[in-house]
């Protein structure tokens, strides 16, 4: 059976990784992780992107080749992702073997088929963003200087003349909206999709697929004096790390992708060029290109200049990284923007997760240790299991928004469980039970601790520690992957099984 195959952009290593890189990889571990639990077989990619002269130059600055810089910075991306608890499946380096073969094949097939040709580039180039630009797109400047429209850059372009290879984009552009309106989960979530069809229906231009200025790169096939334009080497890295073995065909027991799920910033990449490309080879297309929203911090926009990028380390010090995995996809829905802040961090921290989920737990635990000695509650009557069972009426809603990616809303669904669990607790009242008829103690904790499993179950995708850590509390231990509602309710506990006390899971934060 074929895998499902989630990817996220290859991270381009001029940087070190920030909030934007763990927002991505995130949602697709969370994705992933979600059908793992459903018994689904997952390829989940991640990687880095490695060639081009900005990372050239930033090894010379320091006094490094390019390949010795790359293996450093991808590292710290590797090790991010261990800190963050992502389990992927595969990382791929666009300075690997098996990508640089690939890149040439599928380079050399383009050539021959025609799709690729050699001709002549005339317009502005940046030579910091390696990126051409056309008359229109120029920023206006009273000097009469030609600067750069990338907000980030503004450096005066350079007029050339040059000779480059070109991809035959413009060959597509009929296929492309006829594959949009045929598949209209293509383009995701739906709002951003009359953007990338009314460019496509605009016109689209043949694109520069070659540059003759950058050396740290993949040589063209047969003209070692041009290399191929980074964009064009980097989106291949979703089907080189997939390779039907000796060949430069994707393998089908994990294509198409299911889920590309990249940054808005890069869509028009993802849901343009790439289809584009892959029409071009004969491949069958993604099922899903997702672009995400962008994070404002304190209200203002992450950038170079203004040095305020959130570093994950620092995010995650005091609230962890289960709370930090949390609050990126509760906070706002997947799709839109957001702001960030260690205050709104704070906020949800102590209100969702101290006082709903940890205080939950921590009450249910406690009573369990105090009302029945620390054993597990048993209810041998199945017809008695109808509390716990009705909370398995919400799964198939948890799972369609798990499966359109809105997270959000599944975490909404999972805390009004949770907020109901709370409710429950102050209407029977266990510790005035205990007094007055102490024979209802046991079933209502049954009860609870059951519910909690069930949950438990839908929040490992998100909070893999905490779910790990409760199942464990409630007796469930060394599960090799986190259990249903129904395996919940059907499993029969032990009389070895036993409640552990443990310190609270999230204690709350006050302002230091
Ligand atoms: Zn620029």
């Amino acid at each position: 059976m074929k895998k499902i195959y989630i990817t996220t952009p290859i991270y381009y290593i001029n940087a070190a990784p920030h909030i934007g890189h763990a927002y991505t990889t995130i949602a697709a571990d969370v994705l992933a992780r979600f059908y793992r639990s459903q018994n689904r077989e997952i390829h989940f990619l991640t990687g880095t992107d490695e060639h081009g002269l900005k990372i050239e130059e930033a090894a010379r600055a320091l006094g490094m080749e390019p390949q010795n810089y790359a293996d450093q910075i991808s590292e710290k991306f590797r090790e991010l992702w261990k800190h963050l608890d992502i389990r992927y499946d595969d990382f791929i380096r666009t300075t690997e073997e098996r990508h640089v073969r690939c890149v040439e094949d599928v380079f050399s097939r383009l050539l021959k088929s025609g799709d690729v040709y050699k001709g002549f580039y005339e317009g502005y180039y940046c030579l910091s963003c390696e990126t051409y630009w056309t008359e229109k797109e120029i920023l206006p400047n009273e000097k009469n200087l030609k600067l750069c429209p990338n907000s980030e850059c503004k450096k005066p372009l350079e007029r050339v003349k040059e000779e480059s290879y070109f991809f035959k984009l413009s060959k597509y552009q009929q296929a492309l909206i006829e594959h949009y309106q045929k598949n209209p989960g293509f383009l995701s979530p739906a709002h951003r999709a009359s953007e990338i069809v009314n460019f496509v229906k605009s016109g689209l231009q043949d694109i520069s697929v070659s540059r003759a200025k950058v050396k740290w790169g993949i040589p063209v096939p047969g003209d070692s004096a041009q290399t191929v334009y980074v964009w064009f080497d980097a989106l291949l890295n979703y089907v080189s790390a997939v390779l039907e073995s000796k060949t430069s065909n994707p393998s089908g027991e994990f294509w198409p992708a299911d889920a590309h799920i990249v940054g808005k910033e890069i869509y028009r990449f993802h849901a343009v060029i790439w289809p584009a490309m892959l029409l071009a080879l004969g491949f069958p297309l993604p099922k899903k290109v997702f672009a995400h929203g962008w994070w404002t911090v304190e209200g203002q926009k992450m950038s170079k200049s203004k040095g305020n990028f959130v570093d994950p380390y620092e995010a995650t010090r005091e609230f962890g990284v289960d709370s930090f995995r949390y609050f990126l996809l509760r906070e706002m829905p997947f799709g839109q923007d957001g702001d960030f802040s260690i205050e709104a961090l704070r906020r949800r921290y102590n209100s969702d997760l101290a006082n709903d989920l940890g205080n939950l737990i921590s009450r249910v635990v406690e009573m369990t240790d105090r009302f029945l000695g620390g054993k597990l509650p048993t209810q041998s009557d199945p017809e008695k299991h109808e509390y716990p069972r009705r909370w398995a009426e919400k799964t198939p809603a948890i799972q369609s928004a798990m499966e359109n990616l809105n997270f959000s809303e599944a975490l909404s669904i999972i805390w009004s469980v949770i907020s109901s669990l709370n409710q429950y607790v102050n209407e029977q009242a266990p510790w005035k039970l205990q007094k007055t008829s102490p024979e209802k103690v046991e079933p209502v904790l049954f009860n609870l601790v059951w519910s909690i499993r069930i949950v438990m179950g839908w929040l490992e995708p998100f909070m893999p520690q905490t779910a790990a850590k409760v199942q464990a509390q409630l007796g469930i231990r060394q599960l090799p992957r986190p259990v249903t509602a129904e395996e919940v309710l059907a499993g029969k506990p032990t009389a070895s099984h036993a409640i552990l006390k443990a310190p609270p899971l999230f204690p709350r934060k006050t302002k230091p």
